[in-house]
């Protein structure tokens, strides 16, 4: 099938990339005419694994395409996907400027006689399709033929390939027979569940999705911090309750608390979107202030045991809000090397892929970029890490040790074994548990 995307970042570079690598011809379109440059040259502009060959194959197979003309990806497909950013306001509602202009855009240039899917994959408040129906309508001068879809996509940085290859379920949300035959037709050979409901409720799954995992991430966060109080080990307590298969274990890892493009815009979106709908979800208030403490108890347990952070030289592991990802957007790590900084310390940073792109968007200045974990932590009083790569876990302590002015470890992400680290000689602090 003949599809286009509208908006080639993380969802929609990797979701043409499967299209394309299940058959379909795919026309990707970005309005940043220099990552479109990048494109066409075959340079990728974000990290993401198994990316970078599914791309020069679907590419060398003529299957994918990229341009910045929205025109050219309408008048050549079938179903047009839209995968913009839906980011936060001040107020925690979300900016749906860049959907309403696509939507000006796909209206523009709409054709009468051809029958078009408007489908939008970007994550939007409940009656955004409604809206995006109306503004097509409003637009478009020549009463052309279309039906608006909702295909939330549920991708997660870092393994957004086998996510969308292999997806748990496929929600689709229309009120159009014909609109929902082409959806089913484009995810055949994916070979998953494909939930089909109304646009509101696909619209509302993705918001609801999202709030549950938070909600299950500062849970175990909440009861780490009674673990803490108590002695307790929190994995052992996050085995205990994710043994119990109504419960699960995913989501129960206690840590420095969620970070990243998605979780923190998208609570705090259906919070606005509950008050706005007169039911507030006053729930989500608590998973948002229980993620916030997590960061600032860890920042008060690093300035309790250095006491004074102003000239110390602190080494900072990770920067990317997850491993396996480039993607330094509201990270929790970004927050805690900020300050950091803040309060005077020298800090040095080394993350496998984030720092590129901390340093192009200036997410964290006055640091220094290393070049090796053992590069950050040379001369270091403390060494904290942020992102849990796997990487970190290999990196040979006694070399860690050897290095550092002081042996002083604070894991943010419970990503080392208490009891090895210690048998070292560090000072080891993390999260839940002794
Ligand atoms: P992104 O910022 O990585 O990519 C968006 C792209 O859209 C950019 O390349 C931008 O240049 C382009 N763009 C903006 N306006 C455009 C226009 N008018 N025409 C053409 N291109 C345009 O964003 P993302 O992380 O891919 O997220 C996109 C949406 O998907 C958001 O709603 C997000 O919440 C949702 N989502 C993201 C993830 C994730 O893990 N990143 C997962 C699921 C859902």
């Amino acid at each position: 099938m003949k599809l286009c995307i509208i908006g080639s970042g993380y969802v929609g570079l990797v979701s043409g990339a499967c299209f394309a690598e299940v058959g379909h011809h795919v026309t990707c379109v970005d309005n940043d005419a220099r990552k479109v440059e990048m494109l066409l040259a075959g340079k990728v502009p974000i990290y993401e694994p198994q990316l970078e060959d599914l791309l020069h194959k679907n590419v060398a197979a003529g299957r994918l395409h990229f341009t910045t003309s929205t025109e050219e990806g309408v008048d050549n497909s079938e179903v047009i996907f839209i995968a913009v950013p839906t980011p936060p306001q001040a107020d925690g509602s979300v900016d749906l400027s860049y959907i309403e202009k696509v939507a000006r855009e796909i209206a523009a240039v709409l054709k009468p006689g051809q029958y078009r899917v408007v489908v939008d994959k970007s994550t939007v408040p409940v009656k955004t399709g409604e809206k995006v129906a109306d503004t097509i309508r409003r637009y478009n001068k020549t009463d052309a033929d279309f039906d608006v879809v909702s295909n939330p996509e549920f991708l997660r940085e870092g393994c957004a390939v086998p996510d969308l290859m292999k997806p748990d379920r496929i929600v689709v949300g229309s009120n159009s027979e014909r609109a929902i035959a082409l959806m089913q037709k484009i995810y055949e050979p994916f070979m998953a569940p494909v939930l089909v409901t109304d646009i509101n409720s696909a619209e509302l799954i993705k918001h609801a999705a999202n709030s549950f995992l938070a909600l299950k991430i500062s849970y175990i966060n909440a009861v780490a911090q009674i673990c803490e109080a108590s002695g307790a080990n929190v994995e052992k307590v996050a085995d205990g309750i994710g043994m119990d298969h109504r419960i699960g274990r995913n989501f129960l890892n206690a840590g420095i608390g969620y970070g990243g493009s998605c979780f923190p815009k998208d609570i705090a979106a259906f919070i606005a979107i509950s008050e706005n709908l007169g039911v507030p979800f006053t729930l989500l208030k608590e998973v948002e202030r229980i993620n916030a403490t997590q960061r600032d108890r860890f920042l008060a347990k690093v300035r309790e045991a250095l006491w004074v952070l102003k000239d110390k030289k602190i080494a900072v592991w990770g920067l990317a809000f997850k491993p396996d990802t480039d993607d330094v957007r509201s990270s929790v790590a970004v927050e805690i090397v900020r300050a950091l900084v803040a309060e005077g310390a020298v800090v040095s940073v080394y993350d496998p892929k984030g720092m590129e792109k901390a340093a192009e968007f200036k997410v964290v200045e006055g640091v220094r970029f290393a070049e090796s974990p053992l590069d950050a932590a040379r001369d270091a009083e403390a060494l904290i890490i942020a992102t849990e790569w796997k990487e970190f876990q290999q990196v040979d302590l006694l070399d860690v040790k050897s290095v550092m002015h002081t042996p002083l470890i604070f894991d943010g992400r419970n990503l080392l074994d208490p009891a090895t680290v210690r048998s070292f000689g560090f000072t080891y602090t993390s999260i839940g548990r002794d």
